[in-house]
């Protein structure tokens, strides 16, 4: 007998699962049924391509036994089995990045989370939960291969040592500990099985007698599923431990032939972020899973979409591993999306409320489809949904604002910032405020890709507030003080633009202000502001892009400017670089703050002096 020391994150999971989880424990059934089930699938898999392979006498399943006397349950399958190295390597490490994360969350939330177990889970160590010791007997399929009995109590030790199993496949003992001898209870045991894994292909034998369901979900008629069915196949294949949102099961007959149960989550999977997201789609080949996560079946943007397809169609490729990129898998991908976006269309028609938390979740991801994926613009464009200006936090459709146009309005107007603070409060905002305009608020990186490629909506097109010049506002008496003001204005933005010379690219009066003195605007056609901050966050270059300063000429500071300037004053040069500082600091920048220093210093002194 050999003793081996587990490395260090599995002497931290064991802790964990040993000392700080006390409830959801029955899970660990489910983690063990799962690996039996998996193993099984390996099995039948490699045994298409290797004809050595060890097989076994009758129909391949799991059995679940347990001995009364001895306090232990036993978890038996047919599978691919262990050789010593893979139990070393396998039962002695952890591969897996989701189960470190598991620890990391479990440190961060505190003792006995409930839900974390299962939302995570944790896999083969989930045993000690309610065992003090574990034995695997394990047989590899492989020719030449040993039967290995690997051996724990919890310890920061295991043992390998040659084992007694003469078939193919594992079987799992645990010594149930002493508070957890419910679990040792046929009933109890029948119980969790249909609870948690009512929905493995495998037959799961409790007593010879079997406890899953027989026919695949997916196979049968939709009519004739509950929902509460498709709620706990849900479960079982995304191991999330909340209901899914919605779904969508259907089958393709003709020249493509699949069958497709899909899932939208209520929550974004925790992982979702991460580099080595791995996709919760399952692809079958009649029955037999040949991928957990195949990401080929449907776009990035639909990553956390999860659930079953199964085709007789899908070919894999020479290792077996990679799905041969042929036009049926093309199909198929699009059938699918175009599916999945109709159903959360029909979703946000029926219960706009259950679509408006949907969008919380997965908006910004499903936006990234624009730039992905020009064939379903106009599905994606439906879903889209956004808060404006008017909307007083509300998620509104390009259709409802469309329809809610003002009179004389003849585009959809937005703005754009990734500061969520600060977009509402943009002084670009102001003359669209006064006239009771409705402007997008467009407050995520992504939206920039997104009106990149919506350029219009329905013949009605989308613009910037922040681009180009406004037109000037028709009034139908025109008001003499304005114009007056803007009169005594113009000179001192010819004046101005000597002064700020390259620091600008222009200096014009705006139509856009009514309370700000000046404001930075984008030149028509040039990357914006927020833009350049977004790319500038991911460490790209952007050239430096001039800005035109437009100026409030009703504003009673430029109104005092101008009058002095037209009276030949000197030394209102501060002032007016002022209403470019200004500008700039409403925007969020400061691109110049010893001469900001500078000129507020001498701005305080003049005015303590007039005090
Ligand atoms: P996961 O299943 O998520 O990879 P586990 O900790 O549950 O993580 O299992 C670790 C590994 O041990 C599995 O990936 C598999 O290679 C091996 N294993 C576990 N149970 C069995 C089994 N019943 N038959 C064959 N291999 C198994």
């Amino acid at each position: 007998m050999e003793s081996h020391r587990f490395n260090a994150d599995v002497r931290q999971i064991l802790d964990l699962v040993t000392h700080s989880l006390y409830s959801d424990r029955e899970i660990f059934l489910r983690e063990l049924v799962s690996n039996a089930s998996d193993a099984l699938d390996r099995a039948r898999f490699e045994s298409l391509s290797n004809e050595d392979l060890r097989s076994v006498e009758g129909e391949p399943g799991i059995r679940i036994s347990v001995d009364t006397d001895a306090h232990t349950i036993t978890i038996e399958d047919d599978g691919i089995g262990l050789t010593a190295d893979e139990a070393r390597e396998h039962l002695g490490t952890i591969a897996h990045s989701g189960t470190r994360a598991f620890a990391e969350a479990l440190k961060e939330k505190g003792e006995g989370s409930s839900g974390l177990v299962g939302q995570f889970g944790v896999g083969f160590y989930s045993s000690f939960m309610v065992a003090d010791k574990v034995v695997v007997e394990t047989l590899s399929a492989r020719p030449d291969s040993e039967a290995v009995r690997w051996s724990c109590d919890g310890g920061e030790d295991y043992a390998l040592e040659p084992g007694s199993r003469e078939v193919r496949g594992t079987s799992v003992t645990l010594h149930l500990r002493e508070d957890a001898q419910e679990f040792g209870e046929l009933d109890e045991i029948k119980q969790i099985v249909q609870r948690h894994s009512d929905f493995v292909s495998w037959p799961i034998l409790i007593e010879d007698e079997r406890a899953n369901q027989e026919a695949a979900l997916w196979t049968r008629n939709p009519s004739e599923v509950e929902d509460d069915d498709y709620q706990a196949f849900y479960r079982h294949v995304s191991g999330d431990w909340q209901d899914a949102l919605t779904w969508v099961h259907f089958r393709a007959e003709g020249t493509l032939e699949y069958q497709a149960v899909l899932f939208v989550p209520q929550k974004r999977p925790y992982e979702l972020d991460r580099l080595d997201y791995k996709v919760g789609l399952k692809l079958f080949q009649k029955r037999v899973k040949i991928l957990d996560n195949a990401d080929q079946l449907l776009p990035r943007y639909l990553r956390w979409i999860r659930g079953v397809v199964d085709s007789p169609d899908v070919q894999l490729n020479v290792s077996r591993e990679i799905l041969q990129q042929t036009p049926v898998l093309a199909s198929i991908k699009k059938q699918l999306t175009k599916k999945v976006l109709k159903q959360l269309k029909t979703l946000s028609k029926k219960d706009p409320a259950k679509y408006g938390d949907f969008w919380t979740e997965f908006g910004h991801i499903l936006k990234e489809g624009f730039h992905e994926d020009a064939d379903q613009k106009g599905l994606l464009t439906d879903l889209l949904r956004f808060r404006t200006t008017t909307s007083d936090g509300e998620l509104r459709s390009l259709a409802e604002i469309k329809a809610d146009l003002k009179e004389g309005q003849d585009t959809i107007w937005f703005l754009a910032d990734v500061d969520k603070a600060r977009i509402a409060k943009n002084p670009m905002l102001e003359s669209f405020r006064k006239k009771d305009w409705e402007v997008l608020l467009l407050d995520e990186p992504v939206d920039e890709w997104v009106v990149m490629h919506l350029r219009e909506f329905d013949e009605v097109p989308l613009k910037s507030v922040a681009h180009g010049e406004l037109p000037e506002e028709e009034s139908e008496d025109d008001d003499p003080i304005a114009e007056a003001a803007k009169a005594q204005a113009k000179p001192l933005v010819d004046w101005m633009k000597t002064l700020l010379g390259e620091s600008v690219a222009d200096v014009r009066l705006s139509n856009r202000l009514t309370e700000s003195p000046s404001v930075l605007v984008n030149q028509e056609g040039a990357m914006g502001a927020n833009l350049e901050r977004i790319l500038q966050a991911a460490n790209q270059e952007v050239g430096a892009q001039k800005r035109v300063l437009e100026i409030n000429a009703e504003h009673p500071m430029v109104k005092t400017l101008a009058r002095l300037n037209g009276e030949g004053k000197t030394g209102i040069e501060p002032f007016a670089r002022l209403l470019l500082d200004h500008a700039a600091i409403a925007e969020g920048r400061m691109d110049d703050a010893e001469g900001f220093a500078g000129r507020l210093q001498s701005l305080m002194e003049k005015a303590a002096e007039a005090l």
